[in-house]
């Protein structure tokens, strides 16, 4: 195993079947994301950009293939097995943000860590004040979600997602909700995300400015790469 590789995946294929009509969202798709990569998904509507969030993620399994991520095979965990990887290793970004309107910003964040039953309740503070200050709202943790706007929602949504230190975060459209001032904003934190803290970052947008600020962009159609480095020869 090649330890630049974060995510392998080997002829990757979904299969959904409702009674004898069947859709096949992904189809024998491969790809190598590199440590530290900032990767874009584009293509149209339906093409499997989501399922493949989801099967990196583990929310969803792969019919066939292979999927190793951080040199662990995702696709021959158990449920319960992906669930305790996931709480560690990958945190998802959406575009709707998906924030509990009753809790406040800090307590949102804090919510990955009470999965950890090994945390004290200062070592949980410590880390979601780190999270919230690596998006810059240090000053708004008692916020609910409806006193935030649109951009700090998702500020501290990646905050969420960034709290148990995961080397792995996959977005869903995370700047299509937001005007073009807070989406460049969330773009340069991605960013920085990549470049100063090591993440890799998966995202799938339809904006071709967020695609420029990623470091390599793939383009998904029918559920297959096309015009594409499909593997990196490192
Ligand atoms: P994208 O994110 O690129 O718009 P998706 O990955 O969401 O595309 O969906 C790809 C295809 O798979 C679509 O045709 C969609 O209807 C189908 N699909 C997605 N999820 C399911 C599901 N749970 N059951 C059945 N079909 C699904
Ligand atoms: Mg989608």
């Amino acid at each position: 195993m090649n330890e630049n590789i974060l995510i392998r995946c080997r002829h990757l294929t979904k299969v959904y079947r409702k009674g004898r009509i069947e859709v096949i969202p992904l189809e024998d798709l491969t790809l190598d994301v590199p440590v530290g990569e900032f990767l874009a998904l584009m293509g149209p509507s339906g093409s499997g950009k989501t399922t493949l969030l989801n099967l990196i993620a583990g929310i969803d399994r792969p019919s066939s293939g292979e999927l190793y991520v951080g040199g662990q095979e995702i696709s021959a965990m158990t449920r319960g097995q992906i669930t305790r990887w996931r709480a560690r290793e990958c945190g998802y970004i959406f575009q709707l943000y998906h924030l509990v309107p009753i809790l406040s910003a800090f307590e949102n964040v804090e919510l990955p860590l009470l999965l950890r039953k090994e945390l004290s309740r200062k070592e949980r503070r410590l880390k979601v004040e780190s999270a919230l200050d690596l998006v810059g709202l240090s000053d708004r943790g008692d916020h609910r979600p409806s006193e935030l706007s649109g951009g700090q929602e998702q500020r501290v949504a990646i905050a969420r997602a960034l709290v148990t230190d995961p080397a792995l975060l996959v977005a869903d459209e995370p700047t299509g909700d937001l005007d073009r001032e807070s989406a460049d904003a969330i773009l340069d934190l991605l960013g920085e995300l990549t470049r100063e803290h090591g993440k890799t970052i998966v995202m799938v947008t339809h904006d071709a400015r967020a695609a420029a600020a990623a470091s390599r962009t793939l383009h998904l159609e029918k559920g297959k790469l096309v015009e594409s480095i499909e593997e990196v020869k490192v």
